[in-house]
């Protein structure tokens, strides 16, 4: 299949009247999948109401088929069709974060949403993404977009166009590119279905600003112990990995260094992944310093830049360092853990 190709701004006005806009809802309309960019990463969309849609995305990433789509719509009042309520904290969350890196979980209303993108649940994700091409091609689309991260299932998520097409290319029938996304991970994903709401993936929201709205939040407890099952169906499977094998190393760059230099001895190529306020003191076949250590945004902004440039440098082992698990370091530090398939060494 030739995948067509649109460059838009994303500071005209108007954006869903453009063209290329257009062109690209048409494609939705005609249950074809094409990738767009919002706020977090480039998503891979389809219509989320047709079977034969939610198939070809699933197709085009290999993603397993247990795994749900999140819906994404432009307008709050869109709802109405799929979703059996909206509880009181759902509806402070909206208001507060949407449109915004934030999924909730509502109960679903059967028959309207394909069975496909709800991997046949009963309650449903949503998301209102705040990226002007995302809102413009869900505009000008009118309908529901199922959409997941637009990388093929278990690599990095794409965070720019040129990703979308290293990993997709002939596979979807459009990619919109609109530049790089802003937050660099994936929404936090958050059931309001029960009393006490519960973050099922830490995201671009952090569970800090949740509480300020809706008082108490959970957290599911299989994010932080592997034994536990999680009640999101995606987060059980290894995601993000670099083709090398990845290592977080709990401990000093000193010992990080020595790590570095035992592999090298044995003839290996190692990759750093750090921050710039370290870069200049490793000595390694590759470094990327990924954004700095001191404003957590910059780094989850650039993690997967960062997982996916190894893939082009012949590397042979990467270590990563470590973040601190507080604010958006909650997302970095779990991204990071399961591109690492868990692996976390001491210094
Ligand atoms: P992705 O589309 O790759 O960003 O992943 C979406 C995440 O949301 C995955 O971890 C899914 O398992 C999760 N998800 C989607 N729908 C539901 C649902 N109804 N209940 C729980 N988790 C869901
Ligand atoms: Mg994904």
């Amino acid at each position: 299949m030739k995948t067509n190709y649109w460059s838009v701004d994303k500071f005209v006005d108007n954006l869903e009247n453009y063209p290329q806009i257009q062109q690209a809802a048409h494609l939705l309309a005609k249950n074809e999948v094409v990738a767009f960019p919002t706020e977090t990463v480039y998503g891979l969309g389809g219509n989320a109401r047709e079977d034969q849609a939610v198939e070809k995305i699933f197709t085009a990433k290999g993603r397993p088929s247990d795994n749900p789509l999140i819906v994404h719509i432009a307008e709050q009042s869109q709802l109405a069709a799929f979703v059996e309520s909206i509880s009181a904290n759902a509806q402070l969350l909206m208001d507060r974060f949407w449109p915004g890196p934030l999924t909730i979980i509502f109960p679903l209303k059967k028959g309207f949403i394909s069975n496909r993108a709800t991997a046949g649940l009963d309650t449903v994700a949503v998301r209102m993404p705040d990226h002007p091409v995302a809102l413009a091609v869900l505009k000008a689309a009118g309908l529901p977009i199922a959409a997941p991260s637009a990388n093929r299932s278990g690599k990095p998520s794409p965070t720019t166009a040129s990703h979308v097409k290293e990993d997709l290319d002939g596979r979807i029938a459009g990619i919109v590119d609109g530049g790089p996304t802003g937050v660099g991970v994936e929404s936090t994903v958050i059931d309001c279905t029960t009393e006490i709401p519960i973050i099922l993936r830490p995201g671009g929201v952090t569970r800090e600003q949740l509480e300020q709205v809706v008082g108490e939040v959970q957290v599911d407890p299989a994010l932080s112990d592997e034994k536990e099952a999680p009640k999101s169906p995606g987060m059980k499977y290894r995601h993000y990995a670099p083709d090398a094998p990845l290592y977080l190393v709990e401990g000093t760059k000193e010992a990080i260094q020595r790590h570095i230099n035992e592999q090298r001895r044995e003839g290996r190529r190692v990759g750093v992944l750090t921050t710039k306020e370290n870069e200049t003191y490793y000595d390694a076949d590759y470094i990327f310093a990924c954004g700095e250590r001191a404003h957590l945004e910059s780094v989850a902004s650039s993690i997967y830049e960062a997982l996916r440039s190894f893939n082009k440098q012949d590397i042979d082992v990467i270590y990563s360092e470590m973040f601190p698990t507080e604010g958006v370091g909650n997302a970095i530090m779990n991204r990071l853990l399961k591109a690492a398939g868990q692996r976390v060494i001491s210094g």
